[in-house]
């Protein structure tokens, strides 16, 4: 599973780098970590901060893998769509040999169609699923194929430049032809009304029968049936063609078992080793039992520092939810970040016995949960340009209720996301923050303060407190969800200020507490509105904890000026006036909802939501749109990858440097020609 970033939701994650070290990397001179914005796009780098600290080994071991992260570009791009690879050769063969006028306004054009490709790893839209459509003409795109060299393009033998180009051309322009990367339209044959190349003339009823005489209900340790196939009918036939040495994608898979040979060998400890064998092994049978059992290794394995993932993991594009795309992502531990969640689960029961609930509602034995954060250093297949944020893997539930998963946040991608919003001539914070004073404290911590919330939300808010006897956990029915989100934002707002955090080296001053709390009134009583169409109320679960909070807080403090609503120049702000008594607040609600969530109270907590967790003042909500749209921020957002390079000295490799390149273009175009393994399909 895989936690993206919403741009589009305000409350951006920041993170801070109090670190020396990464200070000292912050500093890289005249780093720039917005690159290029297109489109519905921006483009973001982000920096490897203490890569100095590891070893020789350790960073051989990561360039290994990263050439083993970069080889399966290919795969993912025919998965998506059969003819992406030819629309990707021929885009790239006009981009470094057209010899036309590049300063025409149709030429720009297509480059942003080339930029929107190469992000989206084919011609459909990354997230939205439907077919890019060129601003520029068909007529122009011809133009293009004329006067660019016409010995390079990806011709079928025996076929006229001028049929390849009109066959091409409906391809990229026709907008009936190709409509959806992946159709959820569940009106229609799923499959049938599909691009994705995961399958081939199947319909949905064939692919599902298939499935179903394979899967076996009684079995408790299943194989995810597949998973790492393509499923096609030819001559009547029904059949797997499946991903592996000598398969379907071997000429790129033999290139990932090169890399991963090389890196096993360099490998930080004996189990990293076996489970890489193991990887290979897979890749070789493409066998799911073996699947299976490198997963199972690879959870066990917690102590090493570099770890990676590299494989077809998750089925968010298969219609049927069945297949993977192939992925992968390099990285080693952020001990700074990792410290941090550790200290906070093993004071856990310290935070429970403390906290302003009611004594008979709190658990006698509380135990933290401990994610890690890591640094990624390369990102490859469906990790790249546009990553996950976080990943908990592996996916197979059995594997994971018997043996755990791995849950990590990535931190050096977060720190970029913060770097590249300031970068941005234009922000939320600028438009929504009423005060100088107060625009300084969320530059300076603003950072630490949003992720100290969501840690001690996942760690200890969700686990703390507990139901009476006899009480249902479902109690709560349709409003469980948002009372208990309400619930973990409650125990870490409260927590988040208390001078405990400060004595156990969490945060370095009370400020970042002050800081979240003006970010999270200002989220939840406006920004947080600006994702919610007119007319509509607040119904995600998250989003209505967010409101239930920030309006109740509002209203109750109103008579002691706690929170102050200011309008200026026909813009609206509020102000946080007084923080401890905000804070008093915050414990007093938890307390409430606590109570509501043990005892099973349906209606006190059906009337909490109804008041203050999903009806919007359609004035102050028409407001924070308009201010939000004027803003003309990007909805999406990815990634260049760094470059790692070895440093060779008398014939010996002596070190590995990083370096940052700042062209998204030609990164792509250098990719296409490293790491084009597969041929091109007609
Ligand atoms: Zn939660």
């Amino acid at each position: 599973m895989k936690n993206f970033i919403m741009l589009s939701t305000v409350a951006l994650l920041f993170w801070a780098c109090v670190t020396e070290n990464k200070k000292r990397v912050n500093n890289l001179e005249d780093f720039k970590y917005l690159v290029d914005e297109f489109a519905d796009i921006k483009i973001i780098r982000y920096q490897i901060p203490n890569w100095d600290e590891l070893s020789l080994q350790q960073k051989e071991y990561i360039y290994y893998l990263g050439e083993a992260a970069k080889c399966g570009r290919d795969i993912l791009w025919d998965q998506n769509f059969k003819y992406n690879l030819l629309i990707r050769k021929t885009l790239e063969n006009i981009l470094t040999t057209y010899e036309g006028d590049k300063d025409t306004e149709d030429y720009q054009q297509f480059l942003v169609y080339a930029k929107r490709v190469f992000f989206s790893n084919g011609i459909h839209h990354h997230y939205a699923e439907d077919k890019i459509i060129p601003v520029f003409s068909e007529d122009y795109f011809h133009e293009l194929i004329k006067h660019s060299n016409l010995e390079t393009f990806p011709v079928q033998e025996d076929t006229a430049i001028e049929d390849f180009s009109n066959w091409i051309a409906d391809v990229i322009f026709d907008k009936n032809l190709y409509k959806t990367r992946r159709s959820s339209d569940n009106t229609k044959d799923l499959l049938l009304e599909s691009a994705t190349n995961l399958y081939e003339n199947v319909t949905q009823k064939e692919a599902e029968d298939f499935y179903a005489a394979m899967d076996d209900p009684n079995d408790l340790t299943p194989v995810s049936h597949g998973l790492n196939s393509k499923l096609v009918k030819r001559n009547g036939k029904i059949f797997e063609e499946i991903y592996k040495l000598n398969g379907l994608y071997s000429d790129a898979i033999e290139q990932i078992i090169f890399w991963l040979e090389k890196a096993m060998n360099v490998a930080e400890t004996e189990e990293q080793k076996n489970y890489t064998q193991l990887l290979i092994d897979y890749y070789k049978s493409g066998c799911l039992k073996t699947w299976d059992d490198y997963n199972i290794a690879w959870v066990l394995d917690t102590e090493p520092k570099v770890d990676y993932v590299n494989g077809f993991i998750e089925d968010y594009a298969d219609p049927l939810g069945r297949k993977a795309t192939w992925e992968a992502v390099v990285n080693f531990k952020d001990l700074e970040s990792t410290k941090i969640t550790a200290i906070i689960s093993e004071n856990a029961q310290w935070f429970e016995d403390n906290s302003p609930i009611a004594p008979k509602f709190k658990k006698k034995e509380v135990k933290g949960v401990s994610a890690k954060a890591i640094t990624a250093t390369t990102l490859g297949g469906d990790c790249f340009p546009n990553p996950p944020i976080g990943i908990n893997l592996p996916n197979a539930n059995w594997i994971r209720k018997d043996y755990g998963s791995k849950s990590v946040t990535i931190t050096n991608l977060l720190t970029a996301y913060d770097k590249a919003a300031e970068e941005s001539p234009q922000s939320t914070s600028v438009e929504f923050i009423y005060s100088e004073e107060e625009l300084e404290l969320n530059k300076k911590y603003g950072s630490v303060g949003s992720v100290l919330l969501i840690d001690l939300h996942e760690c200890l808010g969700h686990g703390s407190g507990q139901l009476m006897p006899g009480v249902s956990p479902n109690a709560l029915m349709d409003n469980s969800a948002s009372l208990e989100e309400t619930r973990a934002d409650l125990f870490a707002l409260y927590y988040c200020a208390d001078p405990k955090m400060v004595e156990l080296g969490i945060i370095p001053t009370l400020d970042v507490a002050k800081t979240e709390y003006n970010r999270y009134i200002r989220n939840g009583l406006m920004v947080q509105l600006s994702r919610i169409e007119l007319g509509k109320e607040v119904n995600q679960a998250h989003m209505q904890g967010r409101k239930l909070i920030a309006t109740w807080v509002y209203e109750k403090g109103k008579e002691d000026n706690i929170i102050e609503k200011i309008v200026k120049d026909g813009k609206t702000y509020f102000v946080v006036n007084d923080h401890d008594k905000l804070r008093t607040l915050f414990g007093e609600l938890l307390a409430e909802i606590q109570r509501i969530k043990s005892e099973g109270d349906y209606d006190a907590g059906k009337k909490l939501i109804d008041t203050y967790a999903s009806k919007i003042d359609p004035e102050l909500h028409k407001e924070v749109r308009e201010r939000y749209q004027a803003l003309n921020l990007k909805p999406y957002a990815g990634f260049m990858n760094t470059r790692i390079v070895p440093v060779e000295k008398k014939g010996k490799i002596v070190d590995y440097i990083v370096e940052y390149p700042t062209d998204f273009v030609q990164q792509h175009l250098d990719y296409g020609k490293e790491y084009g393994f597969l041929k091109v399909m007609y």
